[in-house]
């Protein structure tokens, strides 16, 4: 099924030079591609929205801190089964516990510096893209 999907390249993506290698993993997949890239510092208003499921965790203000500590990549991706297919590729939340041969299981080693964010389900992606490009919605 073709779909679409919010992906962000967290500021330790960007920071570290990690940011081509993550786009070149995604970019090879047959039939994805790209509808949107933009280098940006988020401010705290937008990840508050973002990630509005989280509020009260006690990762929740850590997480903000870092997600708004530099520049960030967001981006979308289309094509076919892309929601599910960048969750695998990323790989599991918990980069010890993500397989290798996956973004997170490749590069990271604590949960919250986990390189990369991507939506969950088709719904949680247009509610996303929303935030992060209106002009797409
Ligand atoms: P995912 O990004 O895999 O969808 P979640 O939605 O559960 O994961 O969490 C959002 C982000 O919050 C994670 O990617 C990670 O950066 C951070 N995070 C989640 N759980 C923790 C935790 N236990 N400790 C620190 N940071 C966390
Ligand atoms: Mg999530």
């Amino acid at each position: 099924m073709s779909q679409r999907t919010l992906v962000l390249l967290k500021p330790d993506a960007v920071q570290r030079g990690l940011a081509g290698e993550i786009i070149s993993r995604i970019e090879r997949k047959a039939g994805w591609r790209f509808a949107a890239m933009e280098l940006r510092t988020f401010d705290r208003a937008t990840l508050e929205q973002h990630y509005a499921e989280h509020v009260g965790r006690d990762f929740y203000e850590p997480l903000l801190g870092f997600m708004t500590s530099g520049p960030s990549i967001a981006l979308i991706v289309e094509g076919e089964n892309v929601v599910p297919g960048i969750r695998a590729l990323a790989g599991a939340t918990d980069p010890l516990a993500a397989g290798a041969g996956t973004i997170r299981g490749d590069y990271a080693t604590i949960t919250r510096e986990n390189l990369i964010h991507a939506s969950d389900s088709p719904e949680s992606a247009e509610r996303e893209i929303k935030i992060f490009f209106p002009a797409h919605a």
